[in-house]
C-alpha cells in the first residue's frame, strides 16, 4: 500500500498528490492532483477538495470557472467521486505520454 498525503492508492505505477510538483499551480489552499478520464483518458488538473479543474496543461494552463467538477471537462462524460479520486489517478506512463511530466516531482 502506497499513501499519498491526500489520495491514497495500492497501485504503485499511480501518480498521486505525493508525485505531483504542489507548487506548480497556484490555485487556492487545495491539494492538486492529476484525474484520468476513464472515458477519453485526457487528464487535467483537480484540486481537492474544492473540485477546481485546470486544463490546458501542456501550453497556459487555466481553471475552468465550474465551482465544482462533476464531468470530464475534456468529453463531458458524467465522472463520480462518492468512491473517492483513486480510481482516476493516471499512470506514470500516461502522464508522460500527454506531456506533463513537469508536473512530477521526480
Ligand atoms: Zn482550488
Ligand atoms: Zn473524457
Amino acid at each position: 500500500m502506497r499513501f499519498g498525503n491526500h489520495v491514497i492508492t495500492a497501485d504503485a505505477n499511480a501518480v498521486t498528490d505525493v508525485d505531483l510538483d504542489q507548487t506548480a499551480i497556484t490555485c487556492c489552499d487545495g491539494v492538486v492532483v492529476l484525474l484520468c478520464c476513464p472515458a477519453c483518458r485526457a487528464l487535467w488538473l483537480h484540486c481537492d477538495p474544492h473540485g477546481h479543474s485546470w486544463v490546458d496543461l501542456t501550453t497556459t494552463p487555466r481553471k475552468l470557472d465550474r465551482p465544482r467538477v462533476d464531468k470530464c471537462p475534456s468529453c463531458g462524460k458524467g465522472l463520480h467521486f462518492d468512491a473517492g479520486l483513486a480510481t482516476f489517478l493516471p499512470s506514470r506512463s500516461e502522464v508522460f505520454a500527454a506531456d506533463l511530466a513537469r508536473y512530477l516531482v521526480t
